[in-house]
């Protein structure tokens, strides 16, 4: 693999992006978390620039009151991950660990995320495989049904050892740019000559039938005065956010329905007028709703608000 991958990344690979031009743990911490769910360039152009300006350390992250880090992710979505940095920046106080084996015991960072900050960070010999470099090294070994253990396995066997970093970035460029789901463009692959897998790629590449769960949301709209009522949400994703109170719906007061998907859910939301004000009521101005800093969940409802 070694001398022609690097060459080709030289010249091919993603060099501009911001959080590769960087040691810093924390910098390439949070643009992992944040391009797990998200494509690169929303976090490239708005959402890292702007989290780094109000929190340029860990140890600040770890001094702001969640609402505030749950406020600047707003529009992300997958909230738990916002959670989880906080969780980590208090924990470590601001200073994370230099070792795989610690780092994965932290809340939200993974195999994966540990692997990452300790290759593009630190630079140790570590492989890392996220969904591109897993497609890679099992259409290059011709790995039919391998478990994530065996693909990382097979990618440590493979990986650099005098270009750590630089490998696994390499190999993440190549699945993104050229080791593609469909028509991967093997005619410009630095692995041809050796991949195993080149004659028949698709057969190395099918996507896992995902499951989802449907489920019904019965808001409550309230407006008094060009305000809104809402409440904070208790638990799940959105906890801790401001959401509409959920009611028992009356159908001749039905305003409106929309999708809205999150993970592995599929919400059907539907909205009704009402008169009920939860205990914990938080009266929010109808101007300027969609410029606030809250979840699409509930912007997405602000069409059905009634004049
Ligand atoms: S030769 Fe084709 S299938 Fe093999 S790694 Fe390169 S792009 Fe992927």
């Amino acid at each position: 693999m070694g001398k022609k991958l690097l060459t080709w990344f030289d010249a091919n690979g993603r060099h501009d992006l911001p959080w590769r031009k960087t040691n810093d743990m924390y910098k390439v911490y949070l643009s992992e978390t944040m391009l797990q769910q998200t494509q690169v360039s929303r976090v490239m152009e708005e959402y890292y620039p702007k989290f780094l300006s109000r929190f340029p350390t860990l140890f600040l992250l770890s001094r702001a009151p969640l609402e505030e880090v749950l406020s600047l992710w707003s529009g992300l979505g997958y909230y738990t991950r916002a959670r989880n940095l906080h969780k980590t920046a208090q924990i470590t106080k601001g200073v994370l660990p230099k070792t795989k084996q610690e780092l994965v015991e932290l809340p939200g960072i993974g195999e994966y995320t540990a692997s990452a900050i300790c290759s593009f960070a630190l630079n140790l010999p570590v492989a890392v495989v996220d969904t591109n470099i897993k497609r890679v090294l099992k259409r290059y070994g011709a790995l039919l049904d391998a478990s994530d253990k065996c693909v990382l396995e097979y990618a440590q066997s493979f990986l650099d050892t005098n270009h750590p970093k630089e490998h696994n970035l390499a190999l993440m460029d190549l699945g993104a740019m050229l080791c593609t789901p469909t028509n991967p463009k093997c005619d410009l692959c630095p692995l041809q000559e050796a991949c195993l897998g080149k004659e028949n790629p698709t057969l190395y590449a099918k996507k896992q039938k995902k499951e989802y769960i449907s489920m019904e949301l019965f808001f409550g709209i309230n407006i008094q005065n060009g305000k809104i009522a809402m409440t904070h949400s208790t638990n799940g994703m959105y906890e801790k956010m401001l959401l509409f109170p959920q009611i028992d719906p009356i159908e001749e007061n039905f305003l409106g329905s929309y999708k809205h998907a999150y993970t592995k859910y599929r919400l059907d939301v539907k909205l009704y007028k009402t008169d009920f004000v939860p205990d914990d009521v938080v009266w929010v101005e109808i101007d300027g709703f969609l410029e606030g800093h809250f979840p699409s969940l509930v912007k997405k409802g602000f069409r059905f608000f009634p004049k």
